[in-house]
């Protein structure tokens, strides 16, 4: 592989490919909308639930897009590829390769609550990639709207973000998405959101096409369907692409592979349409290639030459599933409880998920199943229980590495934002888990805080941050480096209350029990052996008899049910369930309920596992 000469390139006037970086909530589905119906393609049905970008979910509960997704909108001509970007660190790595796809980005920003340390990420990555920004400031209509402040805060940030004078210069417009207009004067609301198309029309330069060139074109994105199996998505850098067309594929370690494309598919307002051709500049799909893989280089065969390959961030976090073994199962709703269902629910998962890594344990039953944290395999797990699948996972690990006989873990760069009353507890916090502070920084009463903290210490960090806070903490996390071990960071220091028997909880028993303790279950409750009924105050763990009912003899003497006073049961959301178990412990999740359970349900195993373990050390 030799390199070639520099290529010619021009411009395309008729495409221009536009990321768009907004904070949740800030308007950029709503925006999105907007430019849709103003391209005027659109029947009202198909726009039915206003929410074109958010389609999933998952991602509207949780208010982050998971997946980048692509829509295209004609205007005036020109076809403008929007390209979704991934909110959230844990995607770190997809919104790096998603933002190489595009010559510009929108940077849509509240006009009221102004950037926000989320969009920070996005921003620096797109600035990193040399996109050039046009900054919405949107929601003008609030009544708390601040828009030229907004845009000061913008300047600031972009200054902070290290962007030369050009840069930093940015065009900007005013909007109201929800009334559907663009501005120049946020005094002056218009009635289109043209301005806004326009602007992006005349600053985002049409993409770079080197077209005295064979085909050569980076997949950025895999796409998985269970019709045509893996489908590449990328820019086309050079030459164009055809149906049938013969082509090599530039993979990891020099290796070529042959291929042929049976399908070109670029993206088409909501959807993707089949073409017979696509040149330099477009974004396209494309089918037949079964073994493609994110980074590769799709060249023609008389011209192989790959393009610099991007990596996929290495997995940080692993966590082990298996099937629900608890009594409960298939007593939820689950529709799919075997190891073969999960085996082949994961092998699917890897087809897109490029980030997750899958490996089989000691036989069939169990897989390590590792990904980019938390939050990146609890949405797997979330989506999973929304398909009727149940699953017991067990406590998330760290992946370790050795380096010249010396032990590594994952760092990695937390951005605390709180008011500026909050910052003494985070610092603690952060720093009992061995985060060192690099910097922090305070403006309109808000202090930033970064840290380099082992990954180790973000487990379970992010709920106790909220509540030290009263809930006021924005945290943000990437990937730094691995790094020598730091020592132990101290784990659960409570026990749990382990359920004795089969039944339902009364609540006699759970009365007696919540003087000592935390409960996570509700009078008439299903609980079974070995299931996990609440956290104990103290440290060391307590079998339990949640079931036990009044003797008829104490009837008069402790009163009626009626009268107790139960303080209501501690629901765990999914990441707090994870975030909470120790190692001899499983979260159950069904579509219905989420359980925490020993692995050992029966209490003489568990000690015979204690003894075991106690032997060993
Ligand atoms: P996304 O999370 O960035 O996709 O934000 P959405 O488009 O879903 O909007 C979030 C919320 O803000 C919704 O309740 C919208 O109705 C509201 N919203 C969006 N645009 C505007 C706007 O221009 N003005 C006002 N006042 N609210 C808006």
């Amino acid at each position: 592989m030799t390199d070639a000469p520099t290529p010619n390139f021009s411009r395309r006037d008729d495409l221009r490919n536009i990321a768009i970086i907004a904070h949740v909530d800030h308007g950029k589905t709503t925006m999105v909308d907007c430019m849709l119906r103003e391209s005027g393609q659109f029947r009202d049905s198909q726009l039915a639930d206003d929410c074109v970008l958010d389609s999933n979910d998952l991602e509207r509960e949780r208010g982050i897009t998971i997946l980048a997704k692509n829509i295209a909108i004609p205007y005036k001509g020109v076809k403008i590829n929007i390209i979704d970007t991934p909110g959230h660190a844990d995607f770190g790595g997809e919104v790096e390769r998603v933002l190489r796809m595009a010559d510009g980005c929108l940077v849509l920003v509240d006009a009221a609550e102004g950037p926000m340390p989320q969009t920070r990420f996005v921003l620096s990555k797109a600035l990193e990639v040399g996109l050039r920004p046009i900054v919405v400031v949107n929601k003008i209509d609030r009544k708390d709207a601040r828009p030229h402040e907004v845009v000061d805060e913008m300047f600031d940030l972009f200054i902070q973000l290290g962007a030369d004078d050009q840069v930093a210069d940015f065009p900007y417009l005013f909007a109201s998405s929800k009334a559907g207009f663009a501005t120049n004067d946020p005094d002056q609301p218009s009635d289109t959101i043209r301005p806004l198309m326009d602007m992006i029309l005349e600053e985002i330069p049409g993409p770079k096409a080197v077209t005295d060139r064979p085909l050569q074109m980076l997949v950025t994105t895999i796409d998985w369907s269970s019709y045509v199996g893996r489908i590449a998505i990328g820019h086309v850098h050079a030459g164009s692409v055809q149906r049938g067309d013969d082509v090599v594929l530039m993979q990891e370690g020099d290796r070529q592979t042959q291929g042929r494309i049976a399908s070109v598919h670029t993206f088409d307002k909501l959807g993707r349409v089949e073409v017979e051709e696509a040149g330099a500049g477009d974004i396209v799909a494309l089918v037949g290639l079964p073994d493609i893989e994110i980074g590769d280089t799709i060249c023609a065969p008389e011209a192989p030459v790959a393009m610099p390959r991007i990596e996929v961030d290495q997995p940080t976090l692993r966590m082990t599933f298996t099937i629900n073994s608890s009594p409960m199962a298939g007593k939820d709703g689950g529709k799919y409880l075997t190891s073969r269902h999960l085996r082949e629910r994961l092998m699917r998962e890897l087809e897109r998920n490029v980030a997750l890594q899958v490996e089989p344990i000691d036989g069939t039953e169990r897989f390590a199943v590792s990904g980019r944290g938390i939050l990146h395999l609890s949405v797997l797990i979330e989506t999973m229980r929304r398909e009727f699948y149940e699953l017991s996972v067990g406590k998330p690990e760290v992946i370790l590495r050795k380096n010249n006989g010396i032990l590594e873990e994952p760092f990695e760069t937390l951005l605390v934002e709180v008011p500026d009353e909050h910052t003494g507890p985070v610092i603690e916090l952060v720093g009992a888990r061995k985060g060192q502070m690099l910097d922090m920084s305070s403006r309109n009463a808000q202090t930033l805080i970064r840290f380099s903290v082992p990954a180790r210490g973000l487990i379970g960090l992010r709920t106790r941050l909220l509540n030290a806070t009263q809930g006021t903490a924005i945290i943000n996390h990437r990937f730094e480096s691995y790094r020598p071990m730091e020592d132990d960071i101290p784990g659960r220091s409570t026990g749990v209350l382990v359920s004795m028997v089969a039944g339902r909880a009364v609540g006699f028993a759970l009365d007696g029990l919540q003087q000592r303790s935390e409960l996570h279950v509700s009078p008439g409750d299903p609980v079974y052996e070995g299931m996990i009924v609440g956290e104990n105050a103290r440290s060391g763990d307590m079998d339990v008899n949640p079931s036990k009912e009044k003797k008829l003899t104490n009837m008069r003497a402790s009163g009626n049910d009626r009268n107790l006073m139960l303080r209501p049961a501690r629901c765990l959301t999914l990441e707090e369930a994870l975030e909470f178990i120790e190692e001899d412990e499983l979260v159950e999740v069904t579509p219905k309920n989420i359980r925490l359970r020993k692995i050992h349900l029966r209490e003489v195993d568990r000690r015979h596992a204690n003894r075991a373990k106690a032997k060993k050390a």
